[in-house]
């Protein structure tokens, strides 16, 4: 074995070994190994449940305000820690730093959102609903809950999950991407220094044996996952068919719509970011423009082309690059052969970033933007999502048109519209079968104390990521109902069903 640093699990507040098997994990810029990652095995991850398990019942009864005020430590311990987070989400997914301090920022906000967890957890009284009978719903913590995470928002989507669950006096496995896990470790620290008890957040490194453990044992009772489509349908259906809850967001491919009357300029500079931000590894990004009408689409491509010229692709830690490498080198061979595709099945390569070179960079994983006109719906660049610097433009007639395209599509993450016509975009709101929709908004992605969730088979599960949904999600509602009859009166038996009739 190299002699490279080793990312440990942590579990019960320890930095532990666990697992005979490792990977390494590269530098995306470089294309170099920095680190080594010990990939739990079922017994390391049974460790962690039983863990998150015995803190359980203390964790319970702590008073929710106490549970809230590790929160609101945590957010101001992020805040003072941005710079060596966002350095670890840089180094192992490559993205460029101001992209990493958004990142950050929208899962602070998260667990901010989790500080208000007393005030979510009031539930609903009601008095007086028969004679002399009160009824109430309260809103009680699961057990044990777990998330698994995807590589592309390595820090933030962690804080989706954990702080509402923890805030709801549940305790966590988190079981981060196995491509960049440094970020999410860290936090977890940060939690423990807040005030969080050892065991209520436990790491686990680790793939797919460790997220199968996770699905079988009794003791987790529920599981978050977000990640590619055909991994959530498999976390679904095995938790389920294991008698747990399960939220499961999947994949996406996120239609704009341009319609003729937008401001193309604006369209444009929102697409740019849209679609080559983060390299395009984002669930919301927009690879896919529509646009109603070929002078819009002439338009629109010619802004683009303008655009793409003046970007800088480099390194992530030089903040003045518009966009990094991806992920690893299986992934940019991915992306790469799937612009090759695109050629072959005849659409338009209007700018090819297959041969962007990086001074000094050689062997990193970077792929300039690439643009396409003339998409067609029967092509492979279509129909399956391709996460990375890749936006191709397709011309239809109508907005109708545009709509019956996004919603014959197997996902409905996000879309969006660029118009001024307000009567247009109120339809598009109204109808399109897509979860998230913005309205001149390229990248309509929630707040913090609204839900996060798409539509088709971009989420299995009923219940959308963080916001009021994670208050649900993460919680049992019980009814009680009580009486306190008068001592001495003497009551007869009632045999119909109790109404107030
Ligand atoms: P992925 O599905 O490969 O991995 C996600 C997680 O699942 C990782 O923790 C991984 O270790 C685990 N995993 C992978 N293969 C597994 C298997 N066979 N069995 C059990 N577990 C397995 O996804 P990724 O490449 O890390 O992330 C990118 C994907 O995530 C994209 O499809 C993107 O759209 C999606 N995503 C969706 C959202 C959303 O909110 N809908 C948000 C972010 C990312």
């Amino acid at each position: 074995m190299s002699k490279l640093p080793v990312i440990q699990h942590l579990i019960n507040g320890q930095r532990v070994a666990g697992g005979t098997r490792s990977q390494e994990v590269f530098n995306p810029a470089t294309g170099q190994a920095e680190k080594r990652l010990l990939l739990a095995d079922k017994h390391t991850v049974e460790q962690a449940i039983a863990s998150a398990h015995a803190a359980y019942p203390a964790w319970r009864a702590t008073p929710p305000l106490k549970r809230a005020r590790v929160m609101s430590k945590l957010k101001v311990l992020l805040e003072e820690n941005a710079d060596r987070i966002c350095a670890l989400v840089t180094a192992e997914h490559g993205k460029v730093i101001g992209d990493a301090l958004g990142e950050l920022q929208r899962g602070i906000e998260n667990v901010e959102y989790a500080s208000y967890a007393p005030e979510l957890l009031k539930g609903e009284h009601s008095k007086n609903v028969g004679g002399g009978v009160d009824s109430w719903s309260e809103f009680q913590a699961l057990g044990v809950t777990a998330g698994i995470t995807p590589f592309n928002f390595p820090v933030m989507v962690p804080l989706w999950m954990w702080p509402m669950a923890v805030a709801c006096g549940n305790t966590f496995v988190l079981k981060p991407s196995e491509r960049d896990p440094s970020s999410a470790l860290l936090v977890a620290e940060l939690a423990l220094q807040a005030g969080l008890p050892p065991g209520v957040l436990n790491v686990v490194n680790g793939d797919k044996e460790a997220v199968d453990t996770l699905l079988a044992d009794k003791r987790v009772q529920a599981i978050s996952f977000v990640g590619s489509t055909p991994i959530a349908e498999y976390i679904y259906a095995t938790g389920c068919a294991n008698g747990k809850r399960v939220q499961a967001l999947g994949g996406a491919k996120n239609h704009a719509v341009v319609m003729p009357d937008a401001d193309v300029p604006n369209a444009v500079s929102a697409l740019m970011g849209a679609a080559y931000g983060s390299c395009g590894e984002r669930c919301m990004a927009i690879p896919l423009v529509v646009a109603v009408g070929d002078a819009t689409a002439d338009a629109v491509v010619a802004g683009l082309k303008v655009e793409i010229a003046k970007m800088k692709v480099g390194p992530g830690v030089d903040a003045s690059n518009d966009m990094g490498p991806l992920v690893t080198k299986q992934h940019f061979e991915k992306v790469k052969a799937y612009v090759d595709q695109g050629v072959a099945e005849g659409a338009t390569l209007v700018v090819d970033g297959r041969n962007v070179k990086v001074p000094g960079h050689e062997a990193g994983y970077f792929l300039g933007a690439c643009l396409f006109d003339h998409v067609k719906p029967g092509m492979t660049i279509y129909q399956e999502e391709i996460f990375g610097p890749v936006l191709g433009v397709m011309r239809v007639k109508t907005l109708q048109d545009a709509m019956d395209l996004i919603d014959a599509h197997e996902y409905g993450n996000g879309t969006c519209i660029f118009t001024r016509d307000g009567e247009a975009a109120r339809y598009f709101t109204d109808h399109i079968l897509v979860g998230m929709v913005g309205v001149n908004v390229p990248l309509p992605v929630p707040v913090a104390y609204h839900s996060f969730g798409g539509w088709k088979r971009s989420l299995f599960g009923d219940l959308s990521a963080y916001g009021p949904d994670a208050v649900r999600f993460y919680t049992k509602r019980k009814t009680i109902t009580q009486r306190w009859p008068s001592a001495g009166v003497r009551e007869g038996s009632v045999f119909s069903f109790p109404s107030t009739r």
